[in-house]
């Protein structure tokens, strides 16, 4: 689903991801740990390119992009949102349209780049916000709403477009700790469903029950890669085990 090749890239004169190389089946749950600064953010900026590469291939789907061969300046606007469609991005700050009801923000992307009728991405719109917990909160505006149910709309918003991939960068940093509950259990039923995920978290513990496979970064480089039992429980890496025992 996802390969990530000789994947490098710097701002200015600081090389912040330094050939990064990752594989993704369809279905599979990534957890992205390590310490601030470290890239996670960047990696996630790349596959959306949200952030140009300076090097490397990235597939998605049936999406390829190769950084070697192409300037990432004259990458056209319409290659560049083919690409993009097929990820959903969710952030630690939800970013909500606050003059919007909270199913107009579900429905905005479908309707205007989708050009989906309206009746059709209403309807669409409501099962996404039934499946996130949230259908009477429909007619709201999101000023009425907790982080959490926020936060879940972002989620519903970003599903309404059909995404493959689903990419959240530290969803639930900036909730109150009695609220990351419901947006953890909003992530584990799509890991159910069988959604293709890649989280950056620091929620190690949610981190080793949901993920299928952690990968542990640090100044740029994947440290250690694989199943949670023996990233987490088992790392082989000095510094994955001082990162962990910071974070624990
Ligand atoms: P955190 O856990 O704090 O979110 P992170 O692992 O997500 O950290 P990144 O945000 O990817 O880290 O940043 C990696 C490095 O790249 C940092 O040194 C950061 O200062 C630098 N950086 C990120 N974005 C930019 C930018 N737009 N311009 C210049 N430098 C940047
Ligand atoms: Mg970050």
């Amino acid at each position: 689903m996802i390969s990530v090749r000789g994947l490098k890239k710097s701002f200015g004169q600081q090389e912040v991801l330094k050939d990064i190389n990752l594989e993704i089946a369809r279905g599979e749950v990534v957890a992205l740990i390590g310490p601030s600064g470290s890239g996670k953010s960047t990696l996630l900026r790349c596959l959306n390119l949200l952030a140009a590469p300076n090097h490397g291939v990235i597939k998605i789907g049936s999406e390829c992009f190769d950084f070697d061969q192409t300037v990432p300046a004259k990458v056209s606007d319409r290659a560049m949102a083919q690409f993009r469609a097929q990820t959903g991005m969710v952030f630690q700050h939800f970013n909500l349209f606050p003059h919007m009801t909270v199913v107009q923000n579900v429905m905005e992307g479908p309707v205007t780049v989708l050009r989906r009728p309206r009746a059709h991405a209403r309807a669409q719109a409501m099962k996404l916000l039934a499946q996130v917990g949230l259908a009477e909160k429909a007619e709201m505006y999101p000023e009425k709403l907790s982080g959490g149910q926020k936060q879940r709309v972002a989620i519903a918003r970003a599903l309404a477009m059909d995404p493959e991939v689903m990419l959240f960068d530290e969803a639930t940093s900036a909730l109150d700790p009695e609220l990351v509950g419901e947006v953890l259990n909003v992530i584990k039923q799509l890991a159910e469903r069988g959604m293709t995920m890649i989280l950056v978290t620091h929620e190690i513990a949610f981190a080793r029950e949901v993920a299928d496979k952690v990968i542990f970064m640090r100044d740029g480089v994947v440290v250690e890669a694989g199943p949670p039992a023996q990233v987490i429980d088992a790392p082989t890496q000095a510094a994955t085990r001082a990162f962990l025992s910071r974070v624990h």
